[in-house]
């Protein structure tokens, strides 16, 4: 098993601890899932090739791990063939390790997936008729502890790195055989759900992503840009900035770097109207208040009314679900002038949360008033609730939760309750 010694960094909220570049293992070879071109050629040339060689290998096996799903250097067949067992020797294409892959009645997948170090993870998959979606997690929990998300629970916390988060990407089109013809034989498919249902490669299932897994994307930012910047590359798996979003909890002083570098679609959880609610529900909103934040949004570059932002609003009754917040939201959308939508997400109870869900008669009405004003603002459904995929319950369950912390909840509702 690789050691991965976790070096704390300071967060905003709490120490981060970060994950190094490069995992070392057991066996010596280097993992290069996750490493951008330049540096494989890099070890190339470190292991011996001459800065010629070094980099056309480098382009070729860029190409056959990223663009065509391949694990086996000796299925790269434009690499010559003594070459391939040298590369063997010295490196790997891993993925990440699955604990559990789930199916649910309606078609949404879920993952639990294992670092090499033991810290779980998941992902999830959701088709609908017009795209499939994945939803990809960019830390092993999350250090901002918004009073909503289960994953804001977990205590451990480890920014995921480039590997295991395009390693995600990587696993979902293996499982859904996506990846381009004639590069399938060989593949590790041994989930036995994975071959179900009439998923093929021309029907392109996985056609969009969103960083709205577990963790904060803009608290692991150089990791999740250097993995989208492979999800991107026409050369690697080749998905368009336009059919990737990234949802933070409103880190400001990053957004700007994410438009910048990354240049993806937005999505903000605004989640509350005003300074009292949306401190007590999203507590980074302590230290990045709702108007810098807007502000932030307004500034976001590339944000258009083609390339709009989505701002997400958790319904939780009686906290942030009344006619006056919804028309408190389209004031400030309005205010800033931001071409916005709006996704009105039902909460999603976990054991031990403190909140209910708004009634469906309720959301309704919100909707209404927010789409009323011009601003699209649909409900979203809830899906794969059978097998917890749904949004806010990407862990697994509370047993994995201390005792401590089961009864810090269980006050806090107490307390909460009156
Ligand atoms: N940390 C980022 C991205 C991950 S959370 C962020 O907060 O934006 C993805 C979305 O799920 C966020 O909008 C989050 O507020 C929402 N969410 C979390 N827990 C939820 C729950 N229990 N029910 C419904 N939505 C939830
Ligand atoms: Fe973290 Fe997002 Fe959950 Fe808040 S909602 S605790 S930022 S994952």
């Amino acid at each position: 098993m690789a050691d991965t010694a976790l070096m704390p960094i300071p967060g905003q909220i709490d120490p981060v601890p970060v994950a190094r570049d490069i995992t070392p293992r057991a066996d010596g070879r280097t993992d290069l899932l996750g490493l951008p071109r330049g540096r494989i050629t890099e070890l190339f040339a470190a292991a011996g090739l001459d800065a010629k060689a070094a980099k056309l290998r480098g382009k070729q096996v860029f190409h056959w791990l990223y663009h065509r799903g391949v694990t086996d250097f000796d299925a790269m067949t434009d690499i010559a063939k003594a070459m391939r067992p040298w590369l063997a020797e010295r490196f790997v294409i891993g993925r990440p390790e699955v604990v559990l892959a789930q199916h649910s009645s309606d078609g949404t997948r879920k993952w639990l997936l294992k670092t090499a170090d033991d810290h779980e993870y998941e992902m999830v998959f959701i088709p609908d008729e017009t795209r499939g979606t994945l939803c990809v997690s960019s830390q092993v929990g999350c250090t901002l502890n918004c009073r909503f998300c289960h994953t804001g629970t977990m205590r451990l916390v480890r920014n995921l790195t480039p590997g295991e988060i395009v390693g995600q990407v990587m696993l979902a089109r293996d499982a859904l055989g996506e990846w381009p013809k004639g590069s399938m034989a060989g593949f590790a498919d041994d989930e036995d759900e994975e071959d179900e249902g009439g998923y093929s490669s021309d029907g392109r299932l996985l056609t969009n992503i969103v960083m709205m897994g577990m963790g904060e994307p803009l608290y692991n930012f150089d990791n999740v840009r250097d993995a989208l910047k492979i999800v991107m590359d026409g050369d690697g798996l080749a998905l368009s900035k336009r059919r990737i979003t990234l949802s933070t909890s409103g880190v400001v002083p990053m957004m700007a770097r994410a438009g910048d570098e990354i240049g993806v679609n937005l999505a903000v959880s605004l989640h509350a109207t005003n300074k009292v609610v949306r401190d007590e529900i999203v507590p980074i909103n302590r230290k990045y208040g709702i108007e810098e934040l807007l502000q932030a949004c307004a500034d976001y570059p590339g944000a258009s009314n083609a390339r709009r932002i989505t701002f997400e609003y958790v319904m939780l009754k009686d906290k942030n679900d009344s006619d006056e917040d919804a028309r408190e939201l389209v004031r400030l959308i309005k205010q800033y002038k931001l071409p916005a939508k709006v996704n009105l997400i039902p909460f999603n109870p976990w054991p031990g949360a403190i909140y209910d869900c708004s009634t469906p008669e309720r959301i309704r009405r919100f909707s209404e008033i927010v789409f009323e004003a011009g601003i699209s603002a649909p409900v979203r459904t809830p899906r794969g609730r059978d097998i917890d995929a749904a949004c806010g319950q990407l862990k697994t369950a509370a047993q994995k939760m201390s005792r401590a912390e089961l009864d810090r909840l269980a006050d806090e509702k107490q307390a909460a309750l009156g």
